[in-house]
């Protein structure tokens, strides 16, 4: 019953590709190698067919296979390793090319969604840098030192924001806080980092310091640990960023551009805030910053919910 309900009002939102006309009605079904049984629509409007927009229009794969992968992929499988499994569970082979390319297409789309969201969070933000290599080309040997820029809301634990960049200088550490300060408006009243020269400068470019504000009322204190001292201030970061190591240890190293390595961090931040349980928590982040979200991630498999998410938000 309960499921019947549904299926009339996912109809009821379909609307016309075209003309984004609404009075559609049903024109048979069609069987898809990879989708199975399709829907086709008639717009009575422009007179024109269409089947359903979904996430996955026009891939040769279907959702399950496809998120499947991304999830072995953000769990530490290595893209070879991924297209084995496909290989022995699914007809039609995918190249671990076509694996890599899911990941980045759809952490992708998923991110455009998502960091959008406004956030519910505590008043203390830690912001930190992991270092990463790159190979600027795959068949040659030229490496490059690029820094993967994060920073969590210490309360909900969420990854506010985060950019993979090619150096750690004020601009990027401003991009990363600006995009955070977006997110929470004026909940972060401390912002705690490394002894890292550029940092003051970054936050109160992005956040204001409020020694520095006019009014003295609005702004942030920045709370500057020397890390090197063993002062163990940013502790839950840290322990992030051992546990990022630990799942992109296969990545070994990113290849290509600066832009893909982006999109798979986005990816990983992606799992971290709303695939799997904070082990301090025993909640993803998500359930915290965005309790609203819960009910509409409401199938076991979050990536193909966040997907049809992103597609519906375009
Ligand atoms: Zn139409």
């Amino acid at each position: 019953m309960n499921n019947k309900n549904n299926k009339q009002e996912n109809y009821k939102k379909v609307s016309c590709p075209f003309c984004k006309g609404k009075e559609i009605v049903k024109r048979g079904t069609f069987q898809t190698e990879a989708h199975g049984k399709q829907q086709r629509y008639f717009c009575k409007n422009c007179n024109k067919k269409f089947i359903e927009r979904t996430g996955f229009y026009r891939m040769r794969n279907n959702g399950k296979k496809i998120t499947l992968s991304i999830d072995l992929f953000y769990r530490g499988v290595s893209t070879r390793k991924v297209q084995e499994h496909l290989k022995a569970f699914y007809p039609h082979n995918a190249s671990h090319k076509s694996i890599y390319k899911w990941v980045i297409k759809y952490s992708k789309m998923i991110s455009k969604f998502t960091d959008n969201l406004k956030l519910n969070v505590g008043y203390e933000l830690q912001i930190d840098e992991m270092q990463y290599s790159r190979r600027k080309y795959p068949d040659r040997k030229g490496v490059d030192t690029n820094w993967f820029i994060d920073c969590i809301d210490s309360k909900t634990r969420f990854m506010v924001s985060s950019e993979y960049v090619k150096s750690r200088g004020q601009e990027e550490l401003k991009s990363v806080l600006i995009n955070a300060k977006n997110k929470t408006t004026e909940q972060i009243k401390i912002i705690t980092s490394d002894g890292l020269m550029a940092y003051p400068n970054a936050i109160h470019k992005s956040f204001t310091l409020i020694e520095k504000s006019n009014t003295k009322k609005y702004g942030v204190r920045h709370n500057q640990v020397n890390a090197s001292r063993g002062e163990g201030f940013n502790i839950m970061i840290e322990r992030l960023h051992n546990n990022i190591r630990a799942r992109t240890k296969t990545f070994r190293g990113f290849h290509g551009s600066v832009s893909s390595a982006n999109s798979i961090m986005k990816g990983y931040a992606i799992y971290y805030n709303f695939i799997t349980k904070h082990q301090t928590l025993k909640r993803c982040p998500y359930e915290l910053a965005i309790p609203e979200l819960k009910e509409k991630l409401n199938n076991p498999n979050k990536w193909l919910s966040l997907i049809e998410l992103s597609n519906q938000s375009i």
